[in-house]
């Protein structure tokens, strides 16, 4: 069962202004809104489609999940894969018990475990074997609100926590002077605002407060006081790569693990059509569902995201442990977020740890497990973690927007077709992808919505102003030749 609880906050705001100031508010609201960072992109999309509130946001990253979604499970490594991508866990799930408002229904997790007590492995998914080489013998739940951990309350940050949070998501402890210097900045005086209270903000309003985070330099005030932005403009350009970074050819012989793709590009209009991949390009790109949120403002802090949240991102990043955070170790989930156990795969391009796997010691003392046998008619035998989600060889066609399909002989004519495009115009170039590449595709992944062609046609770099994220104390002053992901 889904967590409801209601909360209520206090919004300090200009009417005259139609803006919402600051939100003060305790350790309930910030929890939920510090969740959001250690979400899985797949978890976050499926949350928003299941309340039917996704529209144009997550760049690409929607198409992908909607392809998953649409894929056979024969292409599938097994019929668990589907479910990895859809509802990817996340590593700090068992906290998400303490929220007040259980956004992902994370009650219906299982573990599993063999049978020998003694052996302390706990895994999130039913794969054919425990660390200790036993079978897996049981599933582990845990009990609704049966923790017999000490409820000293607080998630990430403190219990008694009290914030002020301003519309861009920066966080500051209470204070009369955070409130006058915030006043300030926006030229509004304490006579010509005035306090209100916001009520019952339940799952929708917090799904709706998600989704501004995500497309939205002034949630709040979306939400507070004027309508939800529409998001269908809020797809974002894609900063030009350096030159030197661009397009290297396949002949390179080096050790490392690469990925070749052909791509076919619409010469006139300069933009990749389409790639034909194998299934170790199409599990590279699936994998992103999988990676928590905080991990591309963690790794692009330049990136230019439409939404706030990254702006909480940063601000937490520089935030003091003492009064703000629960402990160090909370404040390194939310800084350095990982994947789930399980979740990493064998020659991954990108640079991304699992957690730890929980132990069943830490699960038997601090929930209540209902324990049950595993059916022996299983057919997770085989299922091994860690090599890959797509079943290969296979090929599949991969649009510029990264919608995937299985390759058929007419996929490209058709498409060709569609786009009106004609077969003279089509330039065919082999690429390879390595680990810059795989980066610069996840960065585009999220703020795109062609990121192939971001990400491997050369453009000339433009001497645009850096329109990401910036407003938390980065600056302007960007290097305009430097692509706008660049993590180094
Ligand atoms: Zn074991």
């Amino acid at each position: 069962m889904v967590k409801g609880a209601l909360q209520s906050v206090k919004v300090r705001v200009s009417e005259e202004k139609k803006q919402v100031v600051f939100v003060e508010a305790g350790q309930e609201f910030i929890d939920l809104l510090l969740s959001f960072i250690t979400m899985p992109v797949g978890m976050i999309i499926g949350s928003l489609i299941h309340d039917k509130l996704l529209k144009n946001e997550m760049g690409c990253l929607k198409n992908l999940y909607r392809s998953v979604e649409k894929l056979d499970e024969n292409c599938l490594q097994s019929a668990m894969c589907k479910d990895m991508l859809l509802c990817p866990r996340s590593a700090v799930e068992i906290h998400y018990r303490k929220l007040d408002l259980d956004l992902v229904d994370s009650s219906s997790n299982q573990y599993y475990a063999c049978e020998d007590q003694r052996c302390d492995f706990v895994s999130f998914y039913q794969t054919d074997h425990c660390h200790c080489g036993r079978p897996f013998k049981y599933g582990m739940k845990l009990s609704e609100n049966q923790s017999f951990a000490p409820q000293d309350g607080g998630v990430f940050v403190k219990s008694t926590t009290r914030i002020m949070i301003d519309d861009k998501f920066r966080v500051d402890p209470v204070s009369t002077e955070n409130s006058l210097k915030l006043l300030k900045e926006l030229q509004l005086t304490f006579e010509s605002t005035e306090e209100r209270w916001i009520q019952n903000i339940g799952r929708a309003e917090v799904l709706k407060l998600m989704v501004c985070s995500l497309v939205s330099k002034t949630p709040f005030s979306d939400i507070f006081i004027n309508n939800p932005p529409d998001s269908s403009n809020y797809h974002g350009k894609y900063v030009p790569r350096r030159p030197h970074l661009s397009q290297r050819v396949t002949d390179n012989s080096s050790d490392d693990k690469r990925i070749s793709l052909k791509l076919f590009i619409d010469k006139p209009k300069n933009r990749v059509l389409y790639a034909e991949a194998g299934e170790d390009f199409v599990d590279l790109l699936f994998s992103f569902l999988t990676i928590p949120l905080g991990y591309f403002f963690k790794k692009f802090p330049k990136l230019p995201f439409k939404g706030s949240l990254c702006n909480l991102y940063k601000n937490i990043q520089l935030l003091g442990d003492s009064w703000f955070f629960k402990s160090k170790e909370m404040k390194e989930t939310l800084v350095n977020p990982k994947l789930a156990p399980g979740l990493a795969q064998h020659n991954q391009l990108i640079d991304l740890d699992e957690a730890p796997n929980p132990s069943r010691k830490t699960l038997l003392s601090n929930f209540k497990i209902n324990r049950f046998p595993l059916s022996a008619n299983t057919n997770h035998h085989d299922v091994k973690n860690g090599m890959g989600f797509v079943k290969g060889p296979s090929k599949f066609m991969v649009k510029n927007n990264l919608s995937v399909t299985p390759l058929s002989a007419s996929s490209g004519l058709t498409l060709m077709g569609k786009e009106n495009v004609s077969a003279e115009d089509i330039e065919v170039r082999n690429v390879i992808v390595d680990k810059d590449e795989a980066l610069h595709l996840l960065a585009a992944s999220l703020v795109s919505k062609s990121a192939l062609t971001d990400v491997f046609i050369l453009n000339e770099p433009t001497k645009k102003k850096n329109q990401g994220c910036n407003a938390a104390g980065g600056n302007d002053e960007d290097d305009d030749d430097c692509c706008c992901c660049c993590p180094f």
